[in-house]
């Protein structure tokens, strides 16, 4: 059983909690990120470091890294998965809801890859995660910031994957579809959040945390020869 360190952020809730949980289950010591740190010392998992850290605070990861790594031993598997999504009319949204989304998913995304890529390079192993979205594949009315991160994050990985591919380090997307989180919550049109809800019902139901989370594990277990470079995973009746 490989028992390598694995980090997550965004574990407090939703599909980071999720994944938490799996990797626990498989052995792994964990070192979780996310702003509500009881929530993350609520999941109680072993070999578990808990850190209150902001995505956006770059030093605050690497010296979460840095004391995870003194604790279980060298970074295998780097999970950015911390994201917001805060949906509307560009023209009708406040802008500080742009400025938060590029902010955490985007920038926090690269800051997170900062934090383990040298070492993952100078020891030719290693595996990053991205939790993008379908919204980073195609449009949807309402999610054009939103939608313009995730696009982002396929670039930026598919970029990566390239540049790090001789160092035999993987960068791996999983695009998920519409899952059942906390995420619809931080919009703040009660509009667009009921046309949400009705578009999940409309197709009978969405997809849960767990079925992102198995996603994952069988992305990271495969031979580190081999990289699935993106998957995307919805509910069946999603168009
Ligand atoms: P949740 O809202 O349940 O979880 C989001 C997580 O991100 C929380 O743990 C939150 O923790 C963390 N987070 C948010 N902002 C920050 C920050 N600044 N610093 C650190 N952590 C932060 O939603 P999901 O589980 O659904 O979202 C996880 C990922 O999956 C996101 O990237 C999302 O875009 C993506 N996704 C989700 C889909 C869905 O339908 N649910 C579909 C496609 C992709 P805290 O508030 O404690 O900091």
């Amino acid at each position: 059983m490989n028992k390598s360190l694995v980090v997550i952020t965004g574990a407090s809730s939703g599909i980071g909690a999720a994944m938490a949980q799996a990797f626990s289950s498989q052995g792994h010591p964990l070192l979780l990120l996310a702003r509500r740190i009881e929530k993350l010392q609520a999941l109680a998992l072993p070999n578990t470091l808990c850190r209150q850290v902001d995505v956006t605070d770059r030093q605050a990861i690497a010296a979460a890294v840095n004391d995870a790594e003194a604790q279980f031993g060298e970074v295998d598997l780097f999970i950015n998965n911390a994201g917001c999504m805060l949906l509307g009319g560009l023209d009708t949204q406040d802008p500080a809801e742009w400025q938060r989304m590029f902010d955490v998913n985007v920038l926090g995304l690269l800051n997170g890859t900062y934090s383990v890529l040298p070492a993952m390079k100078a020891r030719k192993g290693g595996t990053i995660i991205n939790i993008s979205s379908i919204a980073g594949r195609k449009t949807f009315p309402g999610h054009a910031a939103y939608c313009g991160t995730k696009f982002a994050v396929h670039a930026m990985s598919e970029n990566l994957r390239e540049e790090v591919a001789d160092d035999n380090v993987r960068v791996i997307v999983i695009a998920p579809g519409a899952v059942e989180t906390e995420l619809l919550s931080h919009t703040t049109s009660e509009e667009i959040k009921a046309g949400y809800e009705d578009w999940k019902e409309s197709m009978g139901g969405v997809i849960n945390p767990d079925d992102i989370a198995r996603t994952a594990l069988f992305a990271y277990q495969q031979p580190q020869n081999m990289c699935i470079r993106e998957i995307v995973v919805a509910a069946t009746r999603q168009q």
